[in-house]
């Protein structure tokens, strides 16, 4: 039934300069069938926006819904690219290329879907869009302001999304926390999105805090109230309230916030601490929270029961296993800081924990800071991996640590240690086999030493020509061939290609690529065309497991699709620290990667 505000929205679509709307529509935009759900933060920042957000959009997809979700930074970085991620997180790489904040990562391993640039807006990016449009005169000598031309640019991407991607439901994250300076223009043009779109249309989520100050020992719901007051003084009146706290909400509580915030009592629901992220949807739909999405905009009747079942069924399976008791415990060594560290490498952290779930085994990570290694001698760094069963060097820019990563990557290779190198890790590694083994004492990068005696990683003119290189870094996802009868086949299921996403400017120089065969790495994942290594590896006759790519597989690894790379070293991890394992335990297939002992 056509409201007051659906006949607006039909109006300001047609005209376009008289009107004190500005709501241009795209082509295909399907009023009424494109739903929106708005997350947004009250009280503190980092209550886990993203990782709540995600968790109901992938119930609403297990229910054969299609979901678009989008992160709206407030930031005026036009991309994420430039980020610290000791201060912000890792930098997301998407498939399209697209350097995203760390919560596209979440969305992409809970809904396995993979994302795109649409998915992803900063306040620059619109910003940057409007100035474009008026000097190309855009708005017809109006004068541009940020209501309602920079709101009507947000809802128009917001709607553009809904149809590119033909959405059920869009799933809105607005970066940053309600009253920041740097979100409102989100929240107003939110405001009118609901206001235009009419009832039923655009359900609004708050996600709040709960004190629970340790003097008192109770929680205490004042912050809450206020963060949603904030709220409803912009305009937009909550239809759920979700409530992070450290243990689940009490009944006094729940109450308060329902009686201040004009939310009824069964959409005011606890969103406590727990130990894996993964559990929250199954507690969400226990809750019945999905159900009161589904009630606020009108999409039961689009719910495919038999699709639900099976999905849910799947998901439980790997809850189950992930929250069960684990027959195996490993220890894996990360080169990182320790302070910055876990959302600096979430999706490395992910990674393992899909592997340890599918595989039985707790999987302990160690932070180990190689700054302080670079001075070290060979046997104070074997003092300092003593015990672990396997080590990753991740991505990384910069001099600083290398030194140490190369002495890591040594000993793994020397002691039989399970190595992972991703990225830069590749690149120590095959500086490390240039130094110690092909007797190219002077390798390096040029990244860290221009001059250096050989540089075996390094920036080389042909390769920039290729794909548009240039100063740029190489982004995205590309295929990599993968080279028959290697690790790297079994690995990816003797697939001739896979599709891995790249983040890296310096590549393996190819003059060095004859020394490096003779002396027995293995470069089994390559370019398709031009000689540009992408995988490395020992043969498992020599060593159990020592891989590394160019390319980043923890961007990839979802829940029910682990990471096979990560899949292999915990396989191997396990088999070093438990050399009895019963293959019941854990698939064969991850056993017989690391089969071959050396001799
Ligand atoms: N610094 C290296 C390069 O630019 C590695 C990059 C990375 O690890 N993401 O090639």
């Amino acid at each position: 039934m056509p409201t007051e505000s659906n006949n607006i929205l039909a109006e300001v679509g047609a005209k376009t300069i008289e009107t004190e709307f500005f709501s241009p529509l795209p082509d295909g935009y399907r009023r009424g069938h494109h739903k929106f759900v708005v997350v947004m933060g009250t009280v503190i920042s980092g209550l886990g926006k993203g990782i709540f957000s995600s968790s109901l959009a992938k119930l609403l997809k297990d229910k054969g819904l299609r979901i678009a979700p989008i992160k709206m930074e407030g930031y005026l970085n036009l991309d994420s690219g430039t980020l610290n991620p000791y201060r912000h997180g890792e930098v997301f790489v998407l498939d399209d290329g697209t350097e995203t904040d760390m919560d596209l990562g979440t969305y992409e391993r809970l809904l396995d879907q993979n994302l795109t640039a649409d998915n992803f807006v900063t306040s620059g990016q619109v910003y940057r869009h409007v100035l474009d449009k008026e000097r190309h005169g855009g708005y017809l000598g109006r004068d541009v302001q940020m209501i309602p031309h920079v709101t009507g640019e947000v809802k128009y991407l917001l709607r553009n999304l809904a149809v590119k991607q033909n959405a059920d439901v869009v799933f809105v994250e607005v970066g940053g926390t309600v009253g920041d300076f740097e979100n409102a223009f989100y929240l107003e043009a939110l405001r009118e999105l609901a206001f235009e779109e009419g009832a039923g249309s655009v359900c609004f989520v708050a996600l709040t805090y709960i004190l629970e100050p340790p003097t008192l020992g109770e929680q205490k719901s004042k912050a809450a109230q206020l963060g949603i007051k904030r709220l409803m003084e912009l305009g937009i009146q909550p239809h759920m309230v979700a409530c992070r706290c450290e243990n689940p909400l009490n009944e006094k509580v729940r109450e308060k916030i329902a009686m201040f915030t004009n939310v009824p009592i069964r959409r005011v629901f606890s969103m406590h601490d727990r130990a894996s992220i993964y559990s929250i949807p199954e507690d969400i739909h226990l809750g019945g929270q999905d159900l009161e999405i589904l009630s606020i905009l009108d999409l039961h009747n689009r719910v495919k029961p038999a699709y639900e079942d099976k999905a849910r069924k799947t998901w439980h399976g790997f809850v189950t296993r992930l929250t069960g008791e684990r027959k195996y415990e490993v220890n894996i060594g990360i080169t990182g800081k320790y302070a910055a560290l876990r959302d600096a490498y979430a999706s490395i952290d992910k990674a393992l924990e899909h592997c340890g779930t599918h595989l039985n085994a707790t999987v302990r990570l160690h932070w180990l800071d190689t700054t302080e290694m670079d001075s070290l001698d060979g046997s104070a760094i074997a003092g300092g991996l003593e015990g672990l069963d396997g080590v990753i060097v991740p991505g990384g820019f910069g001099l600083r640590g290398t030194e140490g990563k190369i002495a890591c990557v040594r000993y793994c290779r020397e002691q039989l240690v399970p190595y992972l190198g991703i990225c830069l890790g590749f690149q120590m590694a095959v500086i490390e086999f240039a130094r110690n083994v092909c007797g190219l004492s002077g390798s390096g990068s040029t990244e860290f030493n221009e001059k250096c005696e050989h540089p075996v990683i390094s920036l080389l003119p042909e390769q920039k020509e290729i794909e548009g290189l240039g100063g740029n870094m190489r982004l995205g996802g590309k295929d990599v061939q993968i080279h028959p009868d290697t690790l790297a086949a079994f690995l990816f299921d003797n697939k001739p290609t896979v599709r891995r996403r790249f983040r890296h400017r310096y590549e393996v120089d190819p003059q060095y690529i004859p020394v490096f065969e003779k002396k027995g790495l293995v470069f089994s994942g390559r370019h398709p065309e031009h000689p540009i290594m992408q995988f490395l590896e020992l043969p498992t006759a020599v060593h159990p497991y020592f891989v590394g790519s160019q390319f980043h597989p923890e961007l990839t690894s979802r829940p029910l699709h682990p990471s096979p790379m990560f899949m292999g070293l915990v396989a191997a991890a396990v088999r070093r620290r438990h050399p009895q394992v019963n293959p019941a335990d854990i698939s064969k297939r991850w056993l017989a990667a690391t089969a071959k002992q050396p001799a």
